[in-house]
């Protein structure tokens, strides 16, 4: 028994051998979910969009025991997660995120745009798509085998190379050019800033600082001081230059 498999152009990325693979004839010896079935053949659940089955809507966990046609189509940009789907009926209620070792500089650069970004060097791969599952977080991530997990729902496999494109890449991606907050969380701990008093803070601060800054922000857990010196300009210059405009806290 034979189901005729049709792929989307846009998944041209996971296929090995593109224009063979595209469309191809699948042998069904074994009762799978279309799931396993498009996972076998290179593409992660998570950046499947929409599933028919002789043209009717069906969800992950179908399983095909008549011959038939399977068309596969990739999630379109902008991906709103706070919508629900045939493939994702239970949907965000809000945006965040959880980046895996490759992509630990696109997640910094994230919480410097105000998204809510969980990021460590020694999360496992189990640890992932447990946070993912448990905390509703969007994995990003550069590792197409980590996104085939069934507790991953929301992803993006990150094609970009560099930190700043990836930026681009992620909030193009999911819709977010106008939710962004630059300066409104902690780099290391990605807890949201809140004010501070100068007086409060006054024997923390270098003299020049001192002398020409007066508004400041602190990280609630690790005590961190911010202010607008030249890193914080320099940052905004580079993001303005990747076409994000992002207005402050
Ligand atoms: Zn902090």
């Amino acid at each position: 028994m034979i189901i005729s498999i049709t792929f989307d152009p846009a998944f041209d990325f996971f296929l090995p051998d593109r224009h063979q693979r595209r469309g191809l004839d699948y042998p069904l010896i074994r009762h799978a979910s279309v799931k396993d079935m498009i996972e076998s053949l290179g593409v992660p659940h998570t950046e499947v969009g929409r599933i028919c089955f002789n043209d009717q809507d069906i969800d992950f966990s179908f399983i095909p025991d008549t011959p038939g046609k399977l068309d596969i189509h990739a999630v379109n940009a902008p991906f709103d997660v706070r919508s629900p789907s045939m493939l994702r009926p239970e949907p965000l209620d809000r945006v965040r995120f959880i980046a895996d070792v490759n992509v630990l500089k696109l997640g910094r650069l994230l919480i410097l745009l105000g998204f809510d970004v969980a990021c460590s060097s020694s999360f496992t791969d189990t640890e992932i798509a447990d946070l993912a599952e448990l905390e509703s977080r969007i994995v990003l991530t550069r590792d197409t085998t980590l996104l085939k997990r069934r507790k991953i729902v929301f992803a993006r496999r990150i094609r970009s190379n560099l930190p700043y494109d990836q930026v681009v890449e992620v909030v193009d991606f999911f819709g977010l050019r106008n939710q962004t907050a630059f300066f409104s969380r902690c780099t290391q701990c990605n807890q949201p800033l809140v004010k501070v008093a100068k007086t409060d803070i006054l024997h923390r601060l270098e003299p020049k600082t001192k002398k020409y800054f007066t508004d400041f922000f602190q990280c609630p857990a690790c005590r961190k001081i911010f202010w607008k010196g030249s890193h914080y300009d320099a940052m905004k210059k580079t993001f303005t230059s990747h076409g994000l405009k992002a207005p402050d806290k």
